[in-house]
């Protein structure tokens, strides 16, 4: 079944004009532009943050097209490409899209099309110029606009991972792949910035409930199907990229002017620390293999 995008109201199919979506029931959603569109209701959800500012945007790109996460980027697309060998054209989900780099090059190198929702609007419609074919929405992860089981894949990098929607969107057999930070990832800036600076938790080892990046954290397996530890460390040629990667993560609104210049200045060679969990989904849940 090919994946369409869903009205957030009806739950009803949205059939794609050149200018917009409409719903049976006869709801528009405007097409942007750049060819996204935005479905989420009143633009914002209450009590969640608006997502990615543009200045996060951009400084997420520079950290992108300076090739510094590229070898997380291919061990996501190589991870995709795997659970796929044998579905023709795959359907790809990544929940949590950004500005698309994690799934422009999942999708194309696993042979699919690529579906991306983001409650960014600044992520979402940098993703649509950059990558034209991908189809992308702005959207919670919470409510993802699709019908059950349509994806073979769904990817959640550094971004909120609802159990139940994931689950429900994967068809019968595809796979989650989940990123998260290590114990030592970007160890260096922390300890910039923070006066007691606390390791991440390794997220496969034990969830750590007081950290409010694991606030969703529930339904998922302890024991992934698969883990795949991508680790390396950063050499920052120049301020401006180092102050780019600060810019990127939580870390940035903990940072004052003083802090700033420290990374600017010292945050030469940062420890990268990923955890790339793979679950795959079987019957309405994420099993073991
Ligand atoms: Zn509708």
């Amino acid at each position: 079944m090919n994946p369409g995008f869903r009205c957030p109201n009806c739950r009803e199919p949205l059939i794609e004009h050149p200018s917009e979506y409409v719903c049976d029931t006869g709801h528009h959603f405007d097409r942007a532009k750049e060819g996204y569109v935005n479905l989420l209701p009143g633009g914002r959800l209450k009590g969640r943050p608006a997502g990615d500012d543009d200045a996060m945007v951009r400084a997420r790109r520079t950290v992108f097209d300076a090739g510094l996460y590229r070898p997380i980027i291919d061990a996501v697309a190589d991870t995709a490409r795997e659970r796929t060998v044998g579905t023709p054209t795959p359907a790809i989900l990544d929940c949590g899209c950004g500005e698309g780099a994690y799934l422009a090059r999942a999708s194309a190198v696993a042979g699919g099309s690529g579906w991306g929702v983001d409650i960014s609007k600044a992520a979402v419609r940098t993703a649509a110029r950059r990558h034209r074919d991908l189809h992308l929405a702005v959207a919670s992860s919470y409510a993802l606009p699709f019908d059950d089981g349509l994806f073979d894949v769904a990817i959640s990098v550094f971004s909120p991972r609802p159990y139940a929607e994931m689950v429900r969107v994967l068809a019968d057999g595809g796979s989650a792949i989940v990123v998260r930070p290590g114990p030592d990832h970007l160890a260096e800036l922390k300890a910039l910035i923070y006066a007691d600076p606390r390791q991440h938790r390794d997220p496969q080892v034990a969830d750590d409930p007081d950290d409010a990046d694991n606030d969703d954290a529930e339904g998922w397996p302890s024991k992934p199907s698969a883990v795949r530890v991508v680790g390396y460390t950063l050499d920052l040629g120049d301020a401006a990229l180092r102050l780019a990667l600060l810019e990127m993560t939580p870390f940035w609104w903990s940072a004052t002017a003083a802090h700033r210049a420290a990374v600017a200045e010292r945050a030469r060679s940062v420890t990268v620390d990923m955890r790339l969990a793979v679950f795959r989904s079987s019957d309405g849940s994420a099993d073991d293999l």
